[in-house]
């Protein structure tokens, strides 16, 4: 369910016509619905009531401050994986101790910064981590609470760059490992033990992954258990799937009920980290079409959108639909949609049937609000694209598109070669 519908064949973000958006800031631009991020929230929340459910909106699928705000008014904690989400995270007035950190490769300023903060809890990815984390609030005469990210070799069958539970990805630790791991965290003379965590992947469209995730953990659980090692959370991590095309990825009910099952009667405190869930059907990137080709047969419709503005497309073949802002009849064409930039991977869409566009028309990039802005770079020399909020009848800039001067800002010559 998303805010984005057609009236008298104009296409709308709530109260709003995306027409009149573009009119004010340009294109191309990000768009999301505050309904739409509103209802997605609460819906995957309400599907664990009664377990009072800490959730940990994952800051990496769109870490935009207004909507990091919205989400801690919400009462959501957060997931990060960097000091900069850190920086964000406390910057959109989290409280820290709602802040759980994943990451295979955290930087010593990065944990210094974290145990200053006293976050809830650091998710270990390698023992050597672990020693560090030690080592680094010793030092800083504080403690660290930790929780295992255990990898506990399922196959999310997701797009293999996305899949991170599997023994050959370099996620998390083994259950044996992790067991060590949780022996010598007890002998630690700063780390407090708090829990255990997992996650999978990322788009997961089925609810077994989960289950079978579940039974692993549930071992070294009662492992735990056996050696006296309590612990207060179970962290499920993030991954549940959306619908770009044709996937049925389960409700956030069936993806709640193994956990529920699971978690009863052990006393532990869940963690959620979603993301893609709450904000990827949230979002569209508005883009105008520039101009149309054909080679032979073979039709292009170029627009001012790139694979530095959304690289889902190129990186992982991503599927999204591509809706016309106007809806005009006119005949249906297949074409490849492209972008500015000189690749031939440049690509939002390939051979996709599509309501024929003209040069000046707006096309709105469905369900971006997921690993969209986020992702986008400045390969090109292209500024990165605004950012809108609507909510009702109204909308906001949340972002100013990039200005030349940003593209430049921090950059010197050195004088040697500057006279
Ligand atoms: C990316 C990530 C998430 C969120 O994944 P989604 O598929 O967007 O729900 C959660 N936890 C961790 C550790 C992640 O790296």
């Amino acid at each position: 369910m998303h805010h984005f519908d057609y009236r008298d064949h104009q296409l709308y973000c709530e109260e709003v016509p995306v027409a009149r958006i573009a009119e004010a800031v340009g294109t191309p631009f990000y768009l999301y619905s505050h309904a739409t991020l509103a209802r997605h929230f609460t819906v995957f929340k309400a599907s664990f009531s009664g377990a009072d459910p800490l959730i940990c909106y994952s800051a990496k699928a769109n870490s935009s401050q207004a909507l990091l705000t919205l989400f801690r008014q919400w009462g959501s904690g957060l997931d990060i994986v960097s000091g900069g989400e850190l920086h964000r995270g406390l910057k959109a007035g989290f409280d820290p101790r709602r802040i759980v950190y994943s990451g295979v490769g955290k930087r010593v300023d990065e944990i210094d910064a974290a145990i200053g903060a006293d976050i809830l809890a650091f998710n270990i990815e390698s023992l050597d981590e672990l020693t560090l984390i030690d080592a680094r609030a010793g030092a800083l005469n504080r403690r660290a609470r930790v929780s295992m990210r255990v990898n506990p070799d399922v196959d999310p069958k997701t797009h293999p760059y996305i899949s991170t539970g599997l023994k050959q990805n370099k996620f998390g630790i083994d259950i044996d490992t992790a067991l060590e791991g949780y022996r010598q965290a007890r002998r630690m003379a700063n780390i407090d033990i708090v829990g255990v965590d997992c996650h999978l992947g990322s788009q997961i469209t089925t609810v077994e992954p989960f289950e079978q995730a579940l039974a692993g953990l549930k071992a070294l659980l009662q492992a735990l258990r056996g050696e006296n090692i309590p612990v207060q959370y179970l962290d499920m991590g993030g991954g549940l799937g959306i619908a770009y095309h044709e996937e049925t990825p389960p409700e956030p009910k069936a993806y709640a009920r193994p956990i529920l099952k699971a978690l009863k009667g052990t006393g532990l405190r869940l963690i959620l980290e979603p993301g893609r869930v709450i904000v990827g059907n949230a979002g569209i990137l508005v883009t105008r079409v520039l101009y149309r080709k054909r080679a032979g047969d073979k039709k292009f419709v170029i627009v001012d959108a790139g694979m530095n503005d959304l690289i889902r497309p190129t990186l992982y073949r991503a599927y999204h639909a591509i809706e016309p802002v106007t809806r005009r009849p006119g005949e249906t064409i297949t074409a490849d949609v492209v972008g500015p930039i000189c690749e031939s991977g440049d690509f939002l869409a390939l051979e996709r049937p599509m309501a024929d566009a003209a040069p000046g028309d707006l096309l709105a990039v469905m369900s971006a609000g997921a690993y969209g802005f986020v992702m986008s770079s400045n390969y090109c020399s292209r500024t990165r694209a605004a950012e809108v909020l609507v909510a009702g009848e109204r909308f906001d800039l949340i972002r100013r598109r990039e200005t030349l001067d940003d593209l430049v800002a921090g950059e010197q010559v050195p004088a040697w070669l500057s006279a």
